[in-house]
């Protein structure tokens, strides 16, 4: 193999890029980026990055993914800012937006998701947050005054963003479709326990409510009309359209009065731009269990793949999945799958939340140290609470595990459940 492309320039691009040269490919190395930013890191946009606290402060260095000297030792040729726009019927030339061709023996697909949106036209004050420029600009907002922001969606993105607001002194509302947020992810039973953790950190949460639309007017005040900075931050088209937020309706008939809006409800696979190619797109690009689509030399890796039926969005998924598919790659067939244990985490309200495991509909959960009720805490102090560790059983067998901060059991059993995976996919 003489040329890999690699598409998507953040995180599993990046892992990729390091595989194939830890894994000895001396070729030529490209690798495509539709953002203008060298690869960093999109779990600190919620958090730190937000409110300039912590290890993600909102200093922009502090969230890149490799230094000059990583990055010149990994020897690629860096496109960004430039889209992918189409692949070819054989899986080898990229076409990019400008019309420029690469041609390349493999290919690597790492175009992950983007946030998905509210139909209707843009308006100034909404805001979506997937990008470091998307994070720039909610920021911008809420470093200009108290505003009411409202959060559309409880799922881990909007309950971060919600805890990150009020810790900035922000009135903040969550709304929430379902009966209750995360359900799908925990269960009901530990989504109740952690739903709590919004009224604790002094967010009012709206649940089994959706949203009928936005409503907003001719210069409103809202999305700190008066601040230049903030002004910077609105969206070009919604400038041009003079339109901000100035509430949300609540399919109810409930107009919650917003100047800041965040859109946090879910992301959609990156794969518009493989229409046309021999490539099978289903909720992301369809892989086997070693990352490999249905030409061997072309695997998906990320937030954007699907493999072996499952499609995560997790941080550690995107890390972990590029070793097994720069080896199926470089190999040309599949010689190693890249199912790992599912594993993700999630910091809100001064909590650390932890998950792992393959949980179902119907497992049962045993609290088996500490307690929902020592939830306590002091978020504005910084101060953890007592948190718990929950186990999901199903005939007699754990098959997931979840903590509030406390993380050291937690690792315990999650390295316990990794081996049972690793003994299973080798069939011992
Ligand atoms: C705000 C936020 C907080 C998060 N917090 C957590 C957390 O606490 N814990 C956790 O486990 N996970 C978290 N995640 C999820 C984690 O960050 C993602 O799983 C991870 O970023 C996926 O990496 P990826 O490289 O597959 O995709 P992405 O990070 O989405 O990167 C894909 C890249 O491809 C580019 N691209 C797209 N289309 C094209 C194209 N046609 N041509 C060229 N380039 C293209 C995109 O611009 C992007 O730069 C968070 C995500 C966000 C957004």
């Amino acid at each position: 193999m003489r040329t890999v492309i690699v598409v998507g320039a953040s995180l599993a691009g990046l892992y990729a890029a390091r595989e194939l040269r830890a894994q000895g490919f001396d070729g030529r190395l490209v690798v495509i980026g539709a953002e203008p930013h060298a690869p960093y890191d999109r779990p600190p946009l919620s958090k730190g990055f937000l409110t300039g606290s912590g290890s993600g402060t909102a200093d922009e260095s502090h969230i890149a993914l490799a230094d000059a000297e990583e990055t010149a030792e990994l020897a690629a040729e860096w496109l960004l800012g430039a889209r992918a726009r189409s692949l070819d019927v054989r899986g080898r030339t990229v076409v990019l937006d400008d019309g420029r061709t690469v041609a390349g023996d493999g290919l690597v697909i790492a175009t992950g998701a983007s946030a998905r949106r509210l139909p209707g036209p843009p308006l100034a004050g909404v805001h979506t947050l997937r990008t470091l420029d998307d994070a720039r600009a909610l920021r911008a907002e809420l470093t200009c005054g108290p505003r009411r922001v409202v959060v559309i969606g409880g799922g881990f993105i909007g309950a971060e963003t919600a805890s990150s607001c009020v810790a900035l002194g922000h009135d903040v509302t969550v709304v929430e479709a379902a009966p209750l947020p995360l359900v799908a992810q925990l269960g009901p039973e530990m989504a109740s326990v952690c739903a709590g953790l919004h009224a604790r950190g002094g967010v009012r949460l709206l649940t089994g409510v959706g949203v009928a639309g936005l409503r907003g007017a001719e210069g409103a005040e809202g999305a700190g009309a008066s601040d230049p900075g903030a002004a910077g931050a609105r969206t070009s088209e919604a400038v041009r359209a003079g339109r901000s937020v100035t509430a949300v309706e609540l399919t109810d008939g409930r107009l919650l009065p917003a100047d800041v809006v965040v859109v946090g409800i879910g992301a959609t696979p990156n794969t518009a731009w493989l229409a046309g190619s021999p490539l099978a797109v289903d909720d992301g690009v369809l892989c086997d269990d070693g990352c490999v689509t249905a030409l061997p030399q072309v695997v998906a890796v990320g937030d954007v793949a699907r493999v072996g039926g499952v499609r995560a969005e997790h941080w550690t998924s995107a890390t972990e999945q590029p070793r097994a598919a720069v080896r199926n790659l470089l190999a040309g067939h599949t010689v190693d799958t890249a199912h790992a244990l599912p594993y993700f985490w999630s910091d809100q309200y001064g909590s650390r939340i932890q998950f792992a495991g393959r949980r179902s509909d119907g497992d049962s959960v045993r609290i088996v140290e500490g307690s929902p009720d020592g939830l306590g805490g002091d978020p504005s102090a910084g101060v953890r609470g007592e948190g718990f560790l929950a186990v999901y059983e199903r005939a007699g067998r754990t098959t997931a595990v979840l903590a509030v901060d406390r993380a050291r059991p937690f690792m315990k059993v999650r390295r316990g459940l990794a081996a049972e995976r690793a003994a299973e996919l080798a069939g011992v």
